[in-house]
């Protein structure tokens, strides 16, 4: 399957891919962990975006698509995509359609997860990251066994530098302006799909329904 996840931060994009990805061989593409990989890494792509990230803004456009150009043309990528993260702005989104049109991929839909503010908030402030493999855990739901430490690769786990209160709110902000608009792009291209994301397995099943259809 080919398809985009939009939704605000901590809608459940990165979760839900997870989901989809151990169905059918498809990849997860989060634009912020690749981002975070190389801030981590000090390389030159990482020194460009970490102020911009640190601060809940966004990376430049182009940044953003010289990676996605290269990535999306990887090997792994023959048994279809998850998109987490990207495109998040109405260009992105532009650019993305032209290279998928020259790359010959047709995409299965867009899926916008749908989670009410205050969900959203409390899913921010008590989400905690395995900088080592981006596993995502929660401190009240979903804790790692030991604390502090990832179950899946024993990596520390804690809180994003972009999920203090200001930055998470400046996130948000910046979601409604910038990423927001995609979902009357998707719906014009005839590619939406708007769900109602309180539960993960829900939106796996919706998922499912859609792409059976
Ligand atoms: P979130 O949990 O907010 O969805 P991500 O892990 O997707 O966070 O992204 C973290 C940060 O990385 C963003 O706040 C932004 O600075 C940067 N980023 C990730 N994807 C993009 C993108 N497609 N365009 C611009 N900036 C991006
Ligand atoms: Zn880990």
């Amino acid at each position: 399957m080919r398809l985009i996840l939009l939704g605000a931060p901590g809608a459940g994009k990165g979760t839900v891919a997870k989901l989809l990805t151990a169905m059918d061989g498809s990849v997860q593409i989060s634009t912020g962990d690749i981002l975070r990989a190389a801030v981590k890494a000090g390389t030159e792509l990482g020194k460009q975006a970490e102020a911009a990230m640190k601060a809940g803004e966004l990376v430049s456009d182009d940044l953003i698509m010289g990676i996605m150009k290269e990535r999306l043309q990887e090997a792994d990528c023959k048994n279809g995509y998850l998109l987490d993260g990207f495109p998040r702005t109405i260009p992105q989104a532009e650019a993305l359609k032209v290279l998928l049109a020259d790359i010959s991929d047709k995409l299965d839909g867009a899926v916008n997860l749908n989670v009410p503010r205050d969900v959203i908030l409390d899913r921010l402030t008590t989400r905690r990251t395995c900088t080592d493999c981006g596993a995502i855990y929660n401190v009240k739901s979903n804790p790692p066994k030991v604390e502090g430490k990832c179950d899946k690769c024993g990596g520390p786990v804690v809180q994003r530098d972009d999920e203090t209160e200001e930055a998470i709110s400046n996130r948000l902000d910046v979601f409604n302006k910038q990423t927001a608009p995609l979902v009357g792009f998707y719906e014009k291209e005839g590619l939406l799909l708007d769900i109602n994301a309180t539960s993960s397995d829900a939106v796996v099943e919706a998922i499912k329904a859609h792409l059976a259809k």
